[in-house]
């Protein structure tokens, strides 16, 4: 690992002052649980590390109901809060299914949600692909089992964060700040596209952090997260499912659906929720509109399995959000 210099910074203000302008040169770090690996690998290279497990961790309701959760708050800290497990299920079921019990108490929700993406050859110094600079993206004629079965590219990871899905599924925002000041971004605009941004994964500048993530009243929903990987134990997902339902008796009255681990960004599946509206949920409606999910999918030379993985990862989450058997 390169030498580095370490800022413990007691706060949010003393954390954005010591980041700096230049992408990758002074990086925050909180749980540490991803950075430290490409530190390791030397694919992140920072001069200055600073600590942001100093930002708030406080995860309370708003006044109007819905939850705000401070971006140092440790995954199992989201797990075990009461509330946020009654209100926002398919947050709780994400989260408690990251990575050990280890990464759980160590990983933090703005780490989770800013981590870099697994692709391996991102992940190995040797290879220069195109989100390092270089000329080109080694996944198109390489090992791309694991990559995005939507998207056109030019680069084609699949987001890393379990949360990202329930979050933008429930209509969250991030709060993000810097020092021109702080704003808000709804999660449907904080994950970038790579052909919109090559070199990051979302809108944070490079002396900007995430400090909270709120999420609007749940309002009366069903909601579920269906995770498949291919391991039981310490994976990442094959394919994940978020499902939110607004029933109005049996019928589903509005629905939003979003994969993850299938695109670079977390992937609403709008044909979905569109095939779902107006019916019961049954086996039969929830396969129809987990065919629709993946019916424009465009799988690479060595993940079209990913696509029935996907399908059944949403389809489950369909039939958990609604109460019934999964299998
Ligand atoms: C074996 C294993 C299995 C895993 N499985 C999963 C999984 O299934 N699903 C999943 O989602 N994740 C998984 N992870 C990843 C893990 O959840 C994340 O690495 C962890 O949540 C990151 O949080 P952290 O606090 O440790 O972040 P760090 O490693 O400290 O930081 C991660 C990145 O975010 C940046 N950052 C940190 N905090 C902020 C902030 N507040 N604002 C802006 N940028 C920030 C850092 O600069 C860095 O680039 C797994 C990890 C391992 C090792
Ligand atoms: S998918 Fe993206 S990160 Fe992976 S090799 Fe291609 S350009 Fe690089």
């Amino acid at each position: 690992m390169k030498s580095f210099a370490y800022v413990d910074a007691a706060n949010e203000q003393e954390a954005i002052a010591a980041l700096g302008t230049q992408r990758g040169r002074i990086l925050p770090i909180a749980g540490g649980m991803d950075l430290v690996g490409l530190m390791k690998d030397y694919v992140a290279q920072p001069d200055r590390v600073v600590n942001v497990k100093r930002l708030d961790r406080t995860i309370a309701a708003t006044p109007d109901g819905g939850l705000r959760i401070g971006a140092a708050a440790t995954l199992i800290e989201l797990v075990e809060h009461a509330g946020a497990a009654r209100a926002y299920p398919a947050l709780v079921q994400a989260a408690a299914e990251v990575g050990t019990p280890q990464i759980r108490h160590a990983g933090t929700v703005g780490g989770n949600v800013a981590q870099r993406p697994r692709c391996w050859y991102f992940r190995n110094e040797e290879f220069q692909c195109l989100k390092k600079g270089g000329p080109r993206c080694f996944a198109v004629d390489g090992e791309n089992q694991l990559h995005a079965i939507f998207g056109d590219g030019p680069c084609h990871i699949v987001h890393a964060s379990s949360l990202a899905v329930p979050i933008l599924a429930y209509g969250g925002t991030f709060r993000v700040a810097g020092p021109s000041g702080e704003r808000d971004v709804a999660a449907a605009d904080f994950f970038q596209m790579p052909d919109e941004n090559l070199m990051g994964e979302n809108v944070l500048r490079p002396n900007e952090l995430v400090t909270h993530v709120t999420l609007p009243p749940p309002g009366r929903v069903r909601s579920a997260t269906c995770e498949i990987r291919f391991k039981q134990s310490h994976d990442w997902p094959l394919a994940l499912a978020t499902a939110i339902l607004t029933m109005s008796g049996e019928t589903v009255r509005g629905a939003r659906i979003v994969m993850g681990a299938v695109a670079p960004v977390p992937w609403r599946a709008q044909a979905a929720e569109a095939a779902l509206t107006g019916q019961a949920v049954t086996e039969a409606t929830a396969g129809a509109a987990a065919d629709a999910a993946v019916r424009d999918a465009k799988p690479m030379s060595g993940n079209a399995y990913k696509v029935q993985i996907a399908r059944t990862a949403v389809k489950r989450a369909i039939l958990k959000a609604a109460g019934l058997p999964t299998v």
